[in-house]
Parts: structure tokens; C-alpha cells; sequence
């Protein structure tokens, strides 16, 4: 993807008819295959995209995903503002800093001048800081466990569909803790929730560590993150857990009597993921046919399409009628697309082009044998399993069954790119030269040093993706780049 294409050519990009082959242009594929699908639509508003019901069902299966992991894990919902006051925004240095160039600014309300400017929130750090110092008193407030469903803004100049919108959707945790050591629990908990979504839902594999000083949030102690690798070598941040540590409660005092009757500043921690996850898994599934969505996260899990002859149309309708009726009741999420203005071969590439897991064909024949054909969209055309006989019988086994089956199928193939591209480089001519042809995630131990990062993100446009400690080392171990000893050992891509 050489080029930043633009959610804001509202109109042109609509004309697209095709989705280009994906190995040619991945930029131009998947933004053919998101908006033909129907995923999102152009709109007039700079960098801002209109979510079309498809690409909406899609981000409410990841949501629900995600909601039921945090439920499960002790957190409950809330809502805060959209707009921060500018003199509360300015209380926390750092965090100040880093979102500074991509703050939204509103000066009016109605005719009349604000005498203080407000923030479109970029975050919700701040407003909650400030909520939080409210609600908490005592050690026996502690810990909050929030999370938060909203939309936030930042003032991007490159935008494309999910990946990077000046407006998206998210979700936003905020906990605040007794201690260091409660917060930092914290911090790996929804990492490892991120990841389990990532890989048991998105099916979509990734890497997991801490992001170098550079590239934290601005305010934090320590940002983790999961990284997934994209067709294209580039790799692609998709969720961020961050200890924040006593900044924020400081900035906003967020302070509590604790047990031994001391007045402490709480710990703090913030976690967010994006739909711009969806972006990653659209891209790391998609092939020439269109998109290939997970079964956990598809908005129809199953499509059935009648093919009705001259004599059979109406019992093939019928039975049609009967599975569909089956499978919702089995929980399923299915559609029977029995349109009679498209012939079964248009709605079959209509299907597959929109990325539906299974199509369930029903023939005369079928119906004479008791059965429906069954075809699975993680399958290339003639691969065996591709397409298999189902025993109505066994309707609803059997289609779970193969719903489980094209869940793995995808996480495997996912799983076997990210083997092929990921690298451990033992000298510095072969580090630069991986990340020089974007081979894909390249692994060193490293420095972690701000000026040895500068070289290498000059010399190969890639950056720090995460790290983790070096473990195991026999003796020390020198930085793969400059050759000074290494702190850690850290993947290196370029990104998006
Ligand atoms: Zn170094």
C-alpha cells in the first residue's frame, strides 16, 4: 500500500464495479471489497464514513464478543461527555503533548463565542479523571472497573475506511486500583482479553509485548499492545492496554484513604480497541472472491440459496424454508435469500463476495435425498471439504460443525502466514534488509534505545511494534542494529 487513499473522494470511489485482485493492490482491494460488500459507504464529511447496517452487525458481534469477556472479568458500563474543557485537558503534561495536533476544537454555541473552548474527546482519560476523584474516597472504593462504548474523534490528515477514520467507534476501559501491583494485574488481564478476542473470534493471530518509550500513550508508564500482520508485511496495531500508574490521579486527584488511614493517589489504567480491528481482520481474510468473515463475528453465519427447477420449485422452497426455521431455532444467525430476481449462481458470488462462512444450496435433488449441500467460504473452489452433502437429519450438528470448521480453517491459514513472515534477523545487514523489503515482523534483541530506533525507522520506515524480555540468554546479548547491549527482545515492521 504505497499510497493513503481517501475516504474523502465521496462520490468517485462509488463508481467501483470490481474488486481488484488482492495480491495487486492491496490498498485498492480493500476498500473495493469493504464498500461492495457494503460495509460502509463515502460521505461528505471529511474522513468520516458512514457505517451501512452490514458493517454495523459486524462491529456489534465483536462488541458483544468483547462486552461479554468484560463482564466476565469483573467490568460494568458508563457513560461520560463528548466534550473535555480545554483548562482540564491541559493538566496533564505529556498527555497534552501527544494528542495536541489531532484535538478537535469546539469555539461557538449557537451565535455566541465560548469563553473556554472545548475538546472533542480524543480519549476519555481526562473527563473520567476528573469523575473518578468524585467517586472515590476510600480504599474501599476501590477498585472501579469502567468501560465505555462511544465514539471519539482525532483530527487525522490520511483516513481509510476502518483502519484510520477522523471519527470511529470503540470502546474505552478505565480502572483505577489500590496499588501498583492490583493496576499492572490489570493492564495483562485485558491484554490477554484483546488477544483471546484477536485470535478466538477475529481469528486473526498476533504478537503481544510492550510498546518502546516512543511509541506509548502519551501520559502512561507502560503501553502493551497485540499486533497483528497484514498481507502486505506492514503490521497492524490492534488493541492497547496501558498502565498510566499514579499520573492521572495526580493530574486530577483521584485520591483515597487507604487502610492504614494514609491519604494515596490511586493507580490508573486505560484499554482500548477499535473497529478498526475489523479493518485488520477484513484484510487478513479477504481474497479475490471478496471478503471472508469468522463465523464468530459474521452477521449471517449461514446463507441459503433455493435452486428451484420447472416441477420441484415448490418443495425446494418448502424444505428451504424448514432449514432456515431449524437453524434459528439452533441460534444461527441465517439468511434465506430467495429473491426470485437473480439466478442461484449470482446470489452464490453475492454471498461469497460479502464473506457469509457457509452457503447452504438446496436442489431437487437434495430434496429427494433428505439432504442440503453445504459450502464453505475458507475453501478454494475443488479443495476437498470444500463442498459436502448434509443430512437434514443432522441439520443443525452438522452446519455447527462446519462453522467450527471454517472458524479454524481461517485462524489457520491466518496462523501459517504469520509463520512464513515473522523473523528472527542475526546480523544487521539481514535486519535492515527484511524490514527494507517489509518481509514482515522482524525480531531482534534490542537496545531499546530512542536513537538506535531513529536509524532504524530512517533507514527502513519500520518501527517498533512491541517487545518482550530477553529470557534465556546464556551470556549478554548485543542489540542485532547498533551492537550495544540489548535490553530486550523487540519486533520491528513497518505499519499502519
Ligand atoms: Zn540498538
Amino acid at each position: 500500500m504505497a499510497e493513503e487513499s481517501s475516504v474523502q473522494e465521496y462520490g468517485e470511489e462509488a463508481l467501483v464495479k470490481e474488486i481488484p485482485p488482492k495480491a495487486a493492490d492491496l490498498s485498492k482491494w480493500y476498500t473495493a471489497a469493504c464498500w461492495k460488500a457494503e460495509l460502509f459507504d463515502y460521505t461528505p464529511v471529511r474522513g468520516s464514513i458512514a457505517l451501512r447496517p452490514y458493517g454495523y452487525a459486524l462491529w456489534e458481534n465483536l462488541q458483544r464478543q468483547m462486552d461479554d469477556r468484560f463482564k466476565a472479568t469483573g467490568h460494568v458500563n458508563a457513560y461520560f461527555p463528548l466534550f473535555i474543557p480545554e483548562s482540564l485537558l491541559m493538566r496533564e503534561a505529556a498527555h497534552v503533548e501527544g494528542f495536541a495536533p489531532e484535538v478537535a476544537w469546539v469555539t461557538h454555541g449557537g451565535n455566541e463565542k465560548l469563553t473556554e473552548r472545548l475538546a472533542v474527546r480524543p480519549t476519555s482519560e481526562v473527563i473520567i479523571g476528573v469523575m473518578y476523584a468524585r467517586w472515590v474516597q476510600s480504599y474501599r472504593d476501590l477498585p472501579v472497573l469502567i468501560n465505555c462504548w462511544n465514539n471519539v474523534v482525532r483530527w487525522e490528515k490520511a483516513t481509510r475506511p476502518f483502519l484510520r477514520t477522523m471519527e470511529f467507534l470503540w470502546q474505552e476501559g478505565h480502572t483505577a486500583h489500590a496499588s501498583h501491583e492490583e493496576s499492572t494485574e490489570e493492564v495483562a488481564r485485558m491484554l490477554e482479553v484483546y488477544r483471546e478476542v484477536a485470535e478466538d473470534v477475529c481469528a486473526m493471530p498476533v504478537v503481544t509485548g510492550e510498546k518502546s518509550a516512543g511509541e506509548r500513550f502519551a501520559g502512561a508508564l507502560h503501553t502493551f499492545s497485540i499486533e497483528a500482520l497484514m498481507p502486505d508485511g506492514k503490521a497492524l496495531q490492534a488493541g492497547t492496554s496501558h498502565d498510566l500508574g499514579q499520573n492521572f490521579a495526580k493530574a486530577y486527584d483521584i485520591e483515597f484513604v487507604d487502610k492504614d488511614q494514609q491519604v494515596k493517589h490511586a493507580w490508573t489504567t486505560s484499554w482500548g480497541v477499535s473497529w478498526r480491528m475489523l479493518g485488520g481482520l477484513i484484510m487478513t481474510h479477504g481474497d479475490d472472491r471478496g471478503l471472508r468473515l469468522p463465523p464468530a463475528l459474521a452477521p449471517y453465519q449461514v446463507v441459503i440459496v433455493p435452486i428451484p427447477k420447472k416441477g420441484s420449485g415448490e418443495s425446494v422452497t418448502a424444505v428451504a424454508r424448514q432449514v432456515r426455521d431449524r437453524l434459528v431455532k439452533a441460534g444461527v444467525r441465517v439468511r434465506l435469500d430467495d429473491r426470485d430476481e437473480h439466478k442461484p449462481g449470482w446470489k452464490f458470488s453475492e454471498w461469497e463476495m460479502r464473506g457469509v462462512p457457509l452457503r447452504i444450496e438446496i436442489g431437487a435433488r437434495d430434496v429427494e435425498q433428505n439432504q442440503v449441500t453445504a459450502v464453505r467460504r475458507d475453501c478454494e473452489k475443488g479443495d476437498a471439504g470444500a463442498k459436502t452433502g448434509l443430512a437434514l437429519a443432522r441439520l443443525e450438528s452438522g452446519v455447527c460443525e462446519l462453522l467450527d470448521a471454517v472458524q479454524h480453517g481461517l485462524h489457520e491459514q491466518a496462523r501459517a502466514y504469520l509463520g512464513q513472515h515473522r523473523f528472527e534477523a542475526q546480523t544487521r545487514e539481514e535486519f535492515f534488509d527484511l524490514l527494507r523489503r517489509q518481509a514482515g515482523l522482524v525480531r531482534i534483541p534490542w537496545c531499546d534505545d530512542a536513537v538506535c530506533e531513529a536509524e532504524i525507522k530512517a533507514q527502513t520506515s519500520a518501527t517498533t511494534r512491541n517487545q518482550v524480555p530477553l529470557e534465556g540468554e546464556a551470556g549478554p546479548v548485543s542489540c542485532v542494529a547498533c551492537g550495544n547491549p540489548a535490553k530486550t527482545r523487540a519486533y520491528f515492521a513497518r505499519s499502519y
